[in-house]
C-alpha cells in the first residue's frame, strides 16, 4: 500500500478493500519500524490518527467524495495542531501546545485527512538541510549519510520513505521544492496568497507559503483543492477564486511555451544535474511545447536580497518569543533582562539567532535604507524580470538546486555554500510565483527535481504540465531500497 497515490488509496477505501483505520495502522507500524532511521517524525499522533481514521471510516461509509477522507498525512511541525504539542524543531518551543488550529491543518481535517503526526524541519524553517533541529538531523531515505534538504525535510523523508501518503510543507525560499528534490517526491509552492498562513508560526510573513508535498503532481492537487482559498484570519490571504485543481490535470501540452532562463543554466549547475533538466525538457517537446531561452537577469541578486529581507522579517517575527507567554523559560532569572537575554539565548539555535542578529541590524536605524530599503527595490526587479517573462511563455523551467542531496555536515561550516544552494528557488518567493518540484531523473544515484515556474495564480497549469510528464514518465514511482527492503 506504501507507494500508492492519495487517488488509488481513495478508491480502496470507498471499495472496501481496506478501512482508514487498516490504513492507519500500516503506516504507525511503517514509522515504529523505519523512522529510528530518518528521524522524520517530532511527534507520532497515533490516538489521535486512530481516532481520526474511524471517524473516516464512517464519513465514507455515509457517502463522503471527499479524495483525502480516512488518507492517512503528516503535518510540518510549525502548524499549530490544537491540543498537539508544535515545537517548529526549536527548543524555544520543546512544551508548546497550541490552543488552536491552523487554517491548513483545519482544512485537511475537514476533508477527512488522518494526521499521523508532525515532522521534522529546519529550526522555525531556517536551512536548506535539516540539519538546523532542535531534534537532530532528517537523513535522506536515498541515502543515509545525504541529507534530505529543508527546511521541510521531514516531511520529504516521510513522504519519500512511505511514511506517510503525503505531507504539509512550507516553502519561504525554497523549503518545499528543494527537500522534494532531494528526495525525489513531488512538491507545490502556491502563489502568495493562495493558502492561509493563519497559525502557520511565522519566520518571514512576506514570503513564507504554505503548500503539498506528496508523491505524484495529482496528489498535490487534491491536497491543494483542500486548503487553498481566502481565509478571514489572514489578511494577506487573496480573495480570487480558487479553480477545479484536478479537473485539467489531463489537458494536452500541445503550443505550451516554455521559457529556459539562461541564467539557471550557468556556472555552479553541476554537470549530471543539467543533463537530467535538457532531457526532461526534451520529453516536454515530445509532448508538443516549444522551448524559448528567456533571460531573468536579477538572479544572482535573488540571494543577497532574500538573506536581508528574510532575517529582518524574522528578526521581527521571533522578537514574541521572551520567556514570558509561552515555550522556553531559562532557570532562575536574576531579573527580567536576565530572564529575556538567557531564555533567548538558551531557546533558540545557533542559525536563529545568527539571522535575528543579521534582521536586527538591517533594520536598524541608519542602515534600514542601505540594506533593507535596497533589498526591497531588488525584490521589485525581480519581479519584473517574471512578470515580463510571462509575457511570453506559459512556464519557465530550470533546475531546483544546483547539485543534488549532499553529505551530512558537508556544508554547516560554510553558510555562503549553504545559502547558495537556494539560489534558483529564492526569487520565486521574493516575486511571489507558484512553482513546483518535481521528480525528473537521478545524478549519482540521488534524485533530481524539476522546476516549473508558473504565473501569479497558475496552480491548475502548473499541475497539468507536472501530471503530463508524470504520465510520459516513470520517475515518480521510484522508491527508495529503505522501503522496499521494509
Ligand atoms: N533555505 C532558505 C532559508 O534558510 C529557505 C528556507 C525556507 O524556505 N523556509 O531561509
Amino acid at each position: 500500500m506504501i507507494d500508492q497515490s492519495i487517488a488509488s488509496l481513495a478508491k480502496k477505501l470507498r471499495d472496501k478493500d481496506i478501512s482508514s483505520v487498516e490504513l492507519t495502522q500500516d503506516y504507525l507500524a511503517r514509522i515504529k519500524q523505519l523512522d529510528g532511521q530518518l528521524n522524520s517524525y517530532i511527534t507520532v499522533t497515533e490516538e489521535v490518527a486512530l481516532a481520526q481514521a474511524e471517524a473516516a471510516d464512517k464519513l465514507i461509509a455515509a457517502g463522503s467524495t471527499s479524495a483525502l477522507a480516512g488518507i492517512p498525512i503528516a503535518h510540518k511541525d510549525l502548524f499549530c495542531t490544537d491540543g498537539i504539542l508544535t515545537t517548529c524543531a526549536s527548543k524555544m518551543l520543546y512544551n508548546f501546545v497550541p490552543p488552536y488550529e491552523s487554517t491548513v491543518t483545519a482544512r485537511m481535517l475537514a476533508s477527512g485527512a488522518v494526521t499521523l503526526g508532525k515532522t521534522n524541519m529546519d529550526e522555525f524553517a531556517m536551512g536548506s538541510s535539516n540539519e538546523n533541529s532542535h531534534f537532530g538531523a532528517v537523513k535522506n531515505p536515498w541515502n543515509l549519510d545525504k541529507v534530505p534538504g529543508g527546511s521541510s525535510g521531514g516531511s520529504a523523508a516521510a513522504v519519500a520513505a512511505g511514511l506517510a501518503v503525503a505531507a504539509t510543507g512550507t516553502d519561504t525560499g525554497g523549503s518545499i521544492r528543494q527537500p522534494a528534490s532531494f528526495c525525489g517526491i513531488s512538491g507545490l509552492k502556491p502563489t502568495y496568497g493562495r493558502v492561509s498562513r493563519f497559525g502557520m508560526i511565522a519566520y518571514a510573513s512576506s514570503l513564507d507559503q504554505a503548500g503539498p508535498m506528496a508523491r505524484s503532481a495529482k496528489d498535490c492537487a487534491h491536497i491543494l483543492q483542500s486548503i487553498a482559498g481566502f481565509d478571514a484570519n489572514d489578511s494577506t490571504c487573496s480573495e480570487v477564486a480558487t479553480e477545479d485543481y484536478t479537473a485539467n490535470l489531463d489537458a494536452p501540452l500541445a503550443g505550451l511555451t516554455i521559457g529556459l532562463p539562461k541564467e539557471y543554466f550557468g556556472d555552479g549547475l553541476n554537470n549530471d544535474v543539467a543533463t537530467a533538466i535538457q532531457d526532461a525538457v526534451k520529453e516536454f517537446e515530445k509532448l508538443g511545447a516549444q522551448v524559448k531561452e528567456i533571460s531573468l537577469p536579477n538572479l544572482n541578486l535573488s540571494i543577497p536580497s532574500y538573506y536581508v529581507i528574510a532575517p529582518s522579517e524574522a528578526s521581527s517575527n521571533l522578537s514574541r518569543f521572551d520567556g514570558v507567554r509561552y515555550g522556553y523559560r531559562c532557570e532562575e532569572p536574576k531579573d527580567l533582562m536576565d530572564m529575556y537575554k538567557r531564555s533567548r539565548g538558551e531557546g533558540f539555535g545557533k542559525e536563529v539567532q545568527k539571522r535575528i542578529m543579521v534582521g536586527t541590524y538591517a533594520l536598524s536605524e541608519g542602515y534600514y535604507d542601505a540594506y533593507y530599503l535596497k533589498a526591497q527595490r531588488i525584490r521589485r526587479l525581480i519581479k519584473e524580470d517574471f512578470v515580463k517573462a510571462f509575457e511570453e511563455v506559459d512556464v519557465i523551467m530550470g533546475p531546483v538546486a544546483p547539485t543534488t542531496a549532499f553529505g551530512i555536515g558537508a556544508k554547516t561550516d560554510d553558510p555562503i555554500a549553504m545559502y547558495l544552494e537556494d539560489i534558483y528557488t529564492l526569487s520565486v518567493n521574493l516575486a511571489g510565483i507558484p512553482a513546483m518540484s518535481i521528480p525528473a531523473g537521478f545524478a549519482d544515484g540521488m534524485p533530481v527535481g524539476l522546476q516549473i515556474m508558473g504565473n501569479y495564480f497558475a496552480e491548475a497549469k502548473l499541475l497539468n504540465v507536472a501530471h503530463k510528464f508524470q504520465q510520459a514518465t516513470d520517475w515518480h514511482t521510484k522508491t527508495p531500497s529503505l522501503v522496499e527492503g521494509a
